[in-house]
Protein backbone atom coordinates (compact mmCIF):
# COMPACT_ATOMS: atom_id res chain seq x y z
CA UNK A 1 0.00 0.00 0.00
CA UNK A 2 1.39 3.50 -1.05
CA UNK A 3 0.70 6.36 0.86
CA UNK A 4 -0.64 9.51 -1.06
CA UNK A 5 2.79 11.20 0.16
CA UNK A 6 4.49 8.38 -1.50
CA UNK A 7 2.62 8.51 -4.32
CA UNK A 8 2.80 12.27 -5.28
CA UNK A 9 7.01 11.75 -4.73
CA UNK A 10 7.00 9.41 -7.51
CA UNK A 11 5.04 11.54 -9.63
CA UNK A 12 7.70 14.69 -8.63
CA UNK A 13 10.19 12.49 -10.83
CA UNK A 14 7.55 11.34 -13.76
CA UNK A 15 7.44 13.37 -17.02
CA UNK A 16 4.03 13.95 -18.11
CA UNK A 17 2.98 12.35 -21.33
CA UNK A 18 3.91 14.05 -24.35
CA UNK A 19 1.52 16.76 -25.67
CA UNK A 20 0.60 17.10 -29.46
CA UNK A 21 3.40 18.15 -31.76
CA UNK A 22 3.01 21.53 -33.15
CA UNK A 23 2.46 21.88 -36.75
CA UNK A 24 5.04 24.88 -37.09
CA UNK A 25 8.76 24.49 -34.68
CA UNK A 26 9.37 26.49 -32.03
CA UNK A 27 12.37 26.70 -29.91
CA UNK A 28 12.41 27.08 -25.93
CA UNK A 29 14.37 30.06 -24.82
CA UNK A 30 15.50 28.68 -21.59
CA UNK A 31 16.22 25.31 -20.14
CA UNK A 32 18.54 23.61 -18.01
CA UNK A 33 18.99 20.10 -19.44
CA UNK A 34 21.58 19.12 -17.16
CA UNK A 35 19.59 20.25 -14.05
CA UNK A 36 16.47 18.15 -15.52
CA UNK A 37 18.46 15.11 -15.31
CA UNK A 38 19.53 15.48 -11.85
CA UNK A 39 16.52 16.44 -10.86
CA UNK A 40 14.03 13.37 -12.32
CA UNK A 41 16.96 11.42 -10.66
CA UNK A 42 16.83 13.09 -7.34
CA UNK A 43 13.13 12.38 -7.16
CA UNK A 44 13.50 8.74 -8.08
CA UNK A 45 12.05 9.06 -11.77
CA UNK A 46 13.16 6.76 -14.57
CA UNK A 47 16.68 7.32 -16.31
CA UNK A 48 16.46 10.42 -18.53
CA UNK A 49 19.60 11.59 -20.44
CA UNK A 50 20.27 15.00 -22.47
CA UNK A 51 19.55 13.06 -25.35
CA UNK A 52 16.68 11.84 -24.84
CA UNK A 53 15.12 15.18 -23.58
CA UNK A 54 16.17 17.17 -27.00
CA UNK A 55 14.90 14.29 -28.96
CA UNK A 56 11.49 14.21 -27.16
CA UNK A 57 11.75 18.30 -27.58
CA UNK A 58 12.47 17.50 -31.45
CA UNK A 59 9.17 15.48 -31.97
CA UNK A 60 6.32 18.04 -30.20
CA UNK A 61 7.89 20.44 -32.59
CA UNK A 62 10.24 22.17 -30.12
CA UNK A 63 13.50 21.47 -32.45
CA UNK A 64 16.11 23.79 -31.17
CA UNK A 65 16.81 25.28 -27.53
CA UNK A 66 19.06 27.42 -25.18
CA UNK A 67 20.85 25.42 -23.18
CA UNK A 68 21.69 28.04 -19.70
CA UNK A 69 24.26 27.63 -17.74
CA UNK A 70 24.07 29.14 -13.90
CA UNK A 71 27.61 28.61 -12.80
CA UNK A 72 31.17 28.54 -14.11
CA UNK A 73 30.79 24.22 -14.30
CA UNK A 74 26.98 24.53 -15.91
CA UNK A 75 28.27 27.08 -18.11
CA UNK A 76 31.44 25.37 -19.55
CA UNK A 77 28.57 22.20 -20.14
CA UNK A 78 26.72 24.40 -21.77
CA UNK A 79 28.52 25.72 -24.01
CA UNK A 80 30.02 22.28 -24.70
CA UNK A 81 26.44 20.56 -25.55
CA UNK A 82 26.03 23.42 -28.05
CA UNK A 83 29.21 22.95 -29.91
CA UNK A 84 28.72 19.49 -30.51
CA UNK A 85 24.85 19.65 -30.97
CA UNK A 86 23.17 21.78 -33.79
CA UNK A 87 19.84 21.99 -31.66
CA UNK A 88 21.47 23.35 -29.01
CA UNK A 89 22.75 27.18 -28.30
CA UNK A 90 24.21 28.49 -25.18
CA UNK A 91 23.83 31.05 -22.43
CA UNK A 92 26.73 31.80 -19.82
CA UNK A 93 26.63 33.17 -16.66
CA UNK A 94 26.78 33.54 -12.72
CA UNK A 95 22.93 32.63 -11.39
CA UNK A 96 22.54 36.28 -9.49
CA UNK A 97 21.57 34.07 -6.60
CA UNK A 98 24.98 32.44 -6.57
CA UNK A 99 27.14 35.19 -7.46
CA UNK A 100 26.84 36.85 -3.85
CA UNK A 101 28.31 33.39 -2.54
CA UNK A 102 31.12 32.82 -5.52
CA UNK A 103 34.73 32.65 -3.45
CA UNK A 104 36.33 34.92 -6.35
CA UNK A 105 33.78 36.74 -8.18
CA UNK A 106 36.14 38.04 -10.74
CA UNK A 107 37.63 34.99 -11.26
CA UNK A 108 34.65 33.67 -12.48
CA UNK A 109 33.68 36.18 -14.75
CA UNK A 110 36.63 35.70 -16.41
CA UNK A 111 36.11 32.06 -16.75
CA UNK A 112 32.65 33.39 -18.09
CA UNK A 113 34.11 35.88 -20.23
CA UNK A 114 36.26 33.72 -21.95
CA UNK A 115 33.14 31.25 -22.92
CA UNK A 116 31.01 34.22 -23.82
CA UNK A 117 33.74 34.49 -26.48
CA UNK A 118 32.14 31.04 -28.31
CA UNK A 119 30.69 31.48 -31.59
CA UNK A 120 27.72 28.84 -30.56
CA UNK A 121 27.29 30.89 -26.99
CA UNK A 122 24.69 33.41 -27.91
CA UNK A 123 23.76 34.35 -24.31
CA UNK A 124 24.93 36.04 -21.18
CA UNK A 125 22.70 34.61 -18.36
CA UNK A 126 20.94 34.10 -16.47
CA UNK A 127 21.93 37.17 -14.83
CA UNK A 128 19.87 39.94 -12.55
CA UNK A 129 18.40 40.43 -9.46
CA UNK A 130 16.67 38.44 -7.09
CA UNK A 131 15.42 39.72 -4.22
CA UNK A 132 13.17 37.24 -3.12
CA UNK A 133 15.75 34.38 -2.66
CA UNK A 134 19.10 37.23 -1.96
CA UNK A 135 18.71 38.81 1.35
CA UNK A 136 20.44 42.44 1.78
CA UNK A 137 24.01 40.90 2.53
CA UNK A 138 23.93 39.48 -0.48
CA UNK A 139 22.37 42.59 -2.70
CA UNK A 140 25.47 44.22 -3.71
CA UNK A 141 27.48 41.19 -4.73
CA UNK A 142 24.46 40.82 -6.83
CA UNK A 143 24.47 43.94 -8.82
CA UNK A 144 28.05 43.89 -9.24
CA UNK A 145 27.62 40.69 -10.67
CA UNK A 146 24.47 41.69 -13.06
CA UNK A 147 27.05 44.88 -14.13
CA UNK A 148 29.68 42.66 -14.96
CA UNK A 149 27.28 40.22 -17.31
CA UNK A 150 25.95 43.35 -18.97
CA UNK A 151 29.21 44.57 -19.77
CA UNK A 152 30.49 40.87 -21.34
CA UNK A 153 27.23 40.73 -23.20
CA UNK A 154 28.70 44.09 -24.83
CA UNK A 155 31.67 43.57 -25.62
CA UNK A 156 31.10 40.02 -27.27
CA UNK A 157 27.57 41.79 -29.20
CA UNK A 158 25.04 38.76 -27.28
CA UNK A 159 21.93 38.46 -25.90
CA UNK A 160 21.67 39.79 -22.40
CA UNK A 161 18.95 36.98 -20.71
CA UNK A 162 17.69 38.27 -17.61
CA UNK A 163 16.37 36.63 -13.88
CA UNK A 164 14.58 39.00 -12.77
CA UNK A 165 12.52 37.79 -9.05
CA UNK A 166 10.65 40.85 -7.06
CA UNK A 167 13.34 43.27 -8.84
CA UNK A 168 11.57 44.85 -11.81
CA UNK A 169 12.36 48.53 -10.86
CA UNK A 170 16.34 47.94 -9.95
CA UNK A 171 16.43 45.48 -13.30
CA UNK A 172 15.17 48.54 -15.35
CA UNK A 173 17.43 51.36 -13.21
CA UNK A 174 20.92 48.97 -13.24
CA UNK A 175 20.08 49.07 -17.36
CA UNK A 176 19.87 52.51 -17.48
CA UNK A 177 22.69 53.12 -16.14
CA UNK A 178 24.93 50.52 -18.00
CA UNK A 179 23.24 50.94 -21.11
CA UNK A 180 21.41 47.73 -22.38
CA UNK A 181 22.88 45.78 -25.15
CA UNK A 182 21.58 45.44 -28.31
CA UNK A 183 19.34 42.41 -27.13
CA UNK A 184 17.99 42.09 -24.06
CA UNK A 185 15.66 39.10 -22.95
CA UNK A 186 13.12 38.96 -19.64
CA UNK A 187 13.34 35.32 -19.13
CA UNK A 188 10.24 34.01 -17.51
CA UNK A 189 8.79 37.25 -17.23
CA UNK A 190 6.89 38.01 -14.30
CA UNK A 191 5.62 41.39 -14.89
CA UNK A 192 2.08 42.98 -15.09
CA UNK A 193 0.83 44.74 -18.63
CA UNK A 194 2.57 47.49 -17.35
CA UNK A 195 6.35 46.31 -16.86
CA UNK A 196 5.25 44.49 -20.15
CA UNK A 197 4.48 47.82 -21.78
CA UNK A 198 7.83 49.16 -20.51
CA UNK A 199 9.68 46.50 -21.58
CA UNK A 200 8.30 46.45 -25.14
CA UNK A 201 8.90 50.14 -25.46
CA UNK A 202 12.36 49.14 -24.69
CA UNK A 203 12.62 46.72 -27.24
CA UNK A 204 13.35 44.00 -25.05
CA UNK A 205 11.53 40.27 -25.28
CA UNK A 206 9.76 38.95 -22.93
CA UNK A 207 9.64 34.98 -22.49
CA UNK A 208 6.54 33.69 -21.10
CA UNK A 209 7.04 30.27 -19.36
CA UNK A 210 4.38 27.57 -17.85
CA UNK A 211 2.96 29.86 -15.34
CA UNK A 212 1.02 31.67 -17.89
CA UNK A 213 -0.97 28.69 -18.00
CA UNK A 214 -1.71 28.90 -13.90
CA UNK A 215 -5.41 29.97 -12.98
CA UNK A 216 -3.57 32.88 -11.03
CA UNK A 217 -1.74 33.83 -13.40
CA UNK A 218 -4.23 36.94 -14.59
CA UNK A 219 -1.78 39.75 -14.48
CA UNK A 220 0.71 37.79 -16.57
CA UNK A 221 -1.75 36.47 -19.27
CA UNK A 222 -2.18 40.47 -19.30
CA UNK A 223 1.29 41.00 -20.11
CA UNK A 224 1.29 38.66 -22.45
CA UNK A 225 -1.54 39.95 -23.96
CA UNK A 226 0.75 43.82 -24.34
CA UNK A 227 3.23 41.91 -26.02
CA UNK A 228 3.69 42.30 -29.91
CA UNK A 229 4.72 39.21 -31.85
CA UNK A 230 7.98 40.77 -32.80
CA UNK A 231 8.63 40.52 -29.15
CA UNK A 232 7.56 37.43 -27.48
CA UNK A 233 9.26 34.20 -26.91
CA UNK A 234 8.29 30.67 -24.57
CA UNK A 235 10.78 28.72 -22.42
CA UNK A 236 10.04 26.12 -20.38
CA UNK A 237 13.18 26.88 -17.53
CA UNK A 238 12.97 23.16 -17.06
CA UNK A 239 12.83 21.05 -14.48
CA UNK A 240 10.97 23.83 -13.08
CA UNK A 241 7.42 25.49 -13.75
CA UNK A 242 6.11 23.00 -15.40
CA UNK A 243 2.58 24.40 -17.37
CA UNK A 244 -0.86 22.73 -16.32
CA UNK A 245 -2.57 20.37 -15.79
CA UNK A 246 1.03 19.11 -14.90
CA UNK A 247 2.25 21.36 -12.11
CA UNK A 248 4.40 18.76 -9.86
CA UNK A 249 5.81 17.63 -12.53
CA UNK A 250 8.70 17.66 -14.30
CA UNK A 251 8.85 19.87 -16.89
CA UNK A 252 10.84 19.81 -20.31
CA UNK A 253 11.33 21.14 -23.61
CA UNK A 254 9.16 18.99 -25.35
CA UNK A 255 6.20 20.40 -22.86
CA UNK A 256 6.72 23.61 -24.70
CA UNK A 257 3.63 23.28 -26.64
CA UNK A 258 1.13 23.67 -23.46
CA UNK A 259 2.39 26.75 -23.21
CA UNK A 260 2.70 27.87 -26.54
CA UNK A 261 -1.02 27.00 -27.14
CA UNK A 262 -2.23 29.18 -23.86
CA UNK A 263 0.08 31.77 -25.63
CA UNK A 264 -2.02 31.81 -28.38
CA UNK A 265 -5.24 31.29 -27.05
CA UNK A 266 -4.69 34.16 -24.19
CA UNK A 267 -3.28 36.62 -27.39
CA UNK A 268 -6.14 35.73 -29.32
CA UNK A 269 -3.63 34.52 -32.56
CA UNK A 270 -3.25 31.72 -34.60
CA UNK A 271 -1.25 29.29 -32.69
CA UNK A 272 1.03 28.63 -36.29
CA UNK A 273 1.52 32.77 -36.79
CA UNK A 274 2.50 32.48 -32.89
CA UNK A 275 4.96 29.68 -33.60
CA UNK A 276 6.17 31.21 -36.67
CA UNK A 277 6.70 34.54 -34.76
CA UNK A 278 8.82 32.56 -31.93
CA UNK A 279 10.96 31.37 -34.26
CA UNK A 280 11.42 34.02 -36.49
CA UNK A 281 12.57 35.92 -32.86
CA UNK A 282 14.86 33.29 -32.01
CA UNK A 283 17.01 33.46 -35.09
CA UNK A 284 16.87 37.13 -35.47
CA UNK A 285 18.00 37.33 -31.66
CA UNK A 286 19.78 34.69 -30.65
CA UNK A 287 20.17 32.43 -34.04
CA UNK A 288 20.87 30.91 -36.20
CA UNK A 289 21.15 27.23 -35.38
CA UNK A 290 22.21 25.61 -38.04
ZN1 LIG B 1 16.63 29.39 -15.39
Amino acid sequence: MSTRKERAARRAGEFPPPPEPLAVPVFDSHTHLDMTVSFVEDAGGAGSSVESLIDAAAKAGVDRLVQVGVDVASSKWSAELAARDERVLAAVALHPNDAPRVADLDEALRAIEALAAQPRVRGIGETGLDTFRTGEDGRAAQETSFRAHIAIAKRHGKALIIHDRDAHADVLRVLDSEGAPETVILHCFSGDADFAAECVRRGYLLSFAGVVTFGSAGQLREAAVRTPLEQILVETDAPYLTPMPYRGRPNASYLIPLTVRALAETKGVDLDELCAAISANGERVLGPWR
